[in-house]
C-alpha cells in the first residue's frame, strides 16, 4: 500500500494552476504505482477552519459552513475536470475528521505534551501563525505586508522543545526523507537554531474545533489541518488503521516547517508512526511575474481545460520545470508548446505512422510486443521518484528519434511492404511503449493509443491533439 497525500488547500479561494500543479504531480505518481499493480491510497482534500475562512464567508455574505460547501466544491469539480482520480476528499469539516482530531488532542494531553500559558505576541491572520519580532520586515508579515495583530490570550501550548531531538535525527537518518536533498538541509538548519513551543488552541476563534476538555478554546488551524492525513485514513474505527503512515505527503516550500517539524513531532508525542517522506515542490512564477490577482494572471485550470482538452491541459501544467525547483510556467507559450509537443509530436507521430501502416496494408502483420519493457520502466521509475519533468524530456526524446528516423528511411518513397515492414515495425513498437509511458500524464490520449496500437490489429484514427 502506497498512501500519498497532496496538501489540503485553504478554501479562502478558488482552485489556481498552483494547486492544480501539486495535485496533478501527485496524481501522476498515484497512477504510475497503481499502473504498476500496487495498491495506492491517494488523498486529496480542503482546510476549512480558522479566522480568514470566517471572515472571507462574512465577506461573501454566507455563513462559514456554506461558504466552505461551496468553495470545496470547486475544488473537486476542478480536480474532476484535469482526471484527477483521489481515492478520497477529505474537509476539515467532515465529522469523523473532528472527532479524530478531537481524540488526537486529548491524546497529547494525556501523554503530558501540553501545557497552558497565557501567550502574549503577534498573530497574522493571513498566515494563520504566530509571528516572532525577527520574522518582520519594517514591523509586518514578509508574505502579507502587513501588521500582524498584538494578541494577549491563554492558549494550550505543545511541547515541541521535548521532541525537536527525535525529529532532528530522524530526518538526518533519512527515517523521514525530506527531498530535494536542500529542503531537508534547510528543514536541519531551523531545528539548529531552535523552534519555540507553539500552541495547539487559541480562544475567541469560532469557526473552528473545540478542544474536548476546553470549550472555550478551538483548534489551532495548522494542528487541525495536518491531522487530517491520519483522520482519512480511518482511524476513528482502528486505532492501528492499515494505511497510516503516509508514505508521502506532498507540500509547498511555504509549509514545510509545519510538515517537517510540527507533525512528526505531533506524532511522536500523541504516539503513532511517523510519515515515511516529505516532498516538497517550489514556487512558480507566471511568464516571469509573480501570480497575482491584481495582475490579474491567475490561471483558472478549468479554463486550461477548455482550452487544451484534459491531456492536453495536465501536459502544459507539469512539463513546464522540474518538481522541486522554482519555475517560471510560460502561459504566453502555452499553445507553442502545446504544438511542438502534443499536436506535432506525439499526435502527428501516430496519425503518420498508422496512415503509413495503413497504405501498405500492414495492419495486422506488425507485431507489438506489449510487455512493459526497459524503457516504461526507466521513464516510470522517474515517476515514481516525482521527476515528472525527467520523465517527459525523455519520452519527447524518443518520440524525436522515431521522427528522424522515419524522415531518414522515408517509407513514404517506397512501393513494396517488404521494403517498409521493418522500419514501421520499429515505429509502431516505440509508438506503443510511449504511448505506454504517457499513461500517467495523459491517461485518457494514452488509453486511445494503446488500443490503436495493439497486437492484433493497428488501427488508424481520429487525430489526437488539433493544432491550436
Ligand atoms: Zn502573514
Amino acid at each position: 500500500m502506497k498512501y500519498i497525500t497532496t496538501p489540503i488547500y485553504y478554501v479562502n479561494d478558488k482552485p489556481h494552476i498552483g494547486h492544480a500543479y501539486t495535485t496533478l504531480v501527485a496524481d501522476i505518481v498515484a497512477r504510475t504505482h497503481v499502473l504498476s499493480g500496487e495498491e495506492v491510497f491517494f488523498l486529496a482534500g480542503t482546510d476549512e477552519h480558522g479566522t480568514k475562512i470566517a471572515q472571507a464567508a462574512e465577506k461573501a455574505g454566507k455563513q462559514p459552513q456554506e461558504f466552505t460547501d461551496e468553495i470545496a466544491a470547486s475544488f473537486k469539480e476542478a480536480w474532476q475536470n484535469l482526471g484527477i482520480e483521489y481515492n478520497h476528499f477529505i474537509r476539515t469539516t467532515d465529522t469523523d475528521h473532528k472527532k479524530t482530531a478531537q481524540a488526537f488532542l486529548s491524546k497529547l494531553k494525556e501523554n503530558d505534551a501540553l501545557y497552558e500559558d497565557e501567550y502574549e505576541g503577534l498573530y497574522c491572520n493571513g498566515c494563520e501563525t504566530f509571528l516572532h519580532e525577527k520574522d518582520l520586515i519594517d514591523g509586518k508579515c514578509s508574505d502579507h505586508k502587513k501588521e500582524p495583530e498584538v494578541v494577549k490570550e491563554k492558549n494550550w501550548f505543545f511541547k515541541l522543545s521535548e521532541y525537536v531531538e527525535q525529529v532532528k535525527e530522524k530526518i538526518k537518518t533519512d527515517e523521514i526523507i525530506i527531498r530535494p536533498e536542500k529542503f531537508k538541509k534547510e528543514v536541519l538548519s531551523a531545528l539548529e537554531q531552535g523552534v519555540p513551543d507553539f500552541s495547539v488552541s487559541r480562544p475567541n476563534v469560532e469557526w473552528g474545533i473545540p478542544l474536548p476538555w476546553d470549550s472555550k478554546q478551538t483548534m489551532y488551524v495548522w494542528v487541525d489541518a495536518l491531522i487530517n492525513y491520519f483522520s482519512a485514513t480511518g482511524w476513528e474505527n482502528d486505532l492501528e488503521g492499515p494505511k497510516w503512515p503516509a508514505d508521502v505527503h506532498v507540500v509547498g516550500k511555504d509549509i514545510i516547517k509545519f510538515h517537517a517539524i510540527y507533525w512528526p513531532a505531533l506524532l511522536l508525542a500523541a504516539g503513532f508512526d511517523i510519515p515515511k517522506s516529505i516532498l516538497v515542490n517550489g514556487f512558480f512564477t507566471i511568464d516571469g511575474q509573480k501570480m497575482s490577482k491584481s495582475l490579474g494572471n491567475v490561471i483558472d485550470p478549468n479554463e486550461l481545460v477548455d482550452a487544451y482538452g484534459v491531456d492536453g491541459a495536465r501536459y502544459l501544467i507539469v512539463s513546464q520545470f522540474p518538481f522541486g525547483q522554482d519555475g517560471d510556467i510560460a502561459q504566453s507559450k502555452f499553445d507553442e508548446k502545446y504544438n511542438a509537443d502534443l499536436a506535432n509530436g506525439i499526435g502527428n507521430l501516430v496519425q503518420r505512422v498508422s496512415t503509413l501502416i495503413e497504405k501498405f496494408e500492414l495492419e495486422k502483420s506488425l507485431e507489438i510486443n506489449e510487455e512493459k519493457g526497459d524503457f516504461v520502466s526507466e521513464i516510470w521509475q522517474h515517476f515514481n521518484v516525482f521527476e515528472i519533468f525527467e520523465g517527459i524530456t525523455k519520452i519527447q526524446k524518443k518520440i524525436q528519434d522515431t521522427d528522424e528516423l522515419l524522415a531518414k528511411e522515408k517509407p513514404w518513397e517506397k512501393e513494396k511492404a517488404e521494403d517498409v515492414k521493418d522500419i514501421l515495425q520499429t515505429s509502431a513498437q516505440n509508438i506503443y511503449e510511449i504511448g505506454k509511458a504517457l499513461q500517467p500524464i495523459i491517461p485518457e490520449t494514452a488509453t486511445q493509443i494503446l488500443k490503436r496500437f495493439t497486437k492484433g490489429e493497428i488501427i488508424k484514427g481520429e487525430g489526437l491533439f488539433p493544432r491550436k
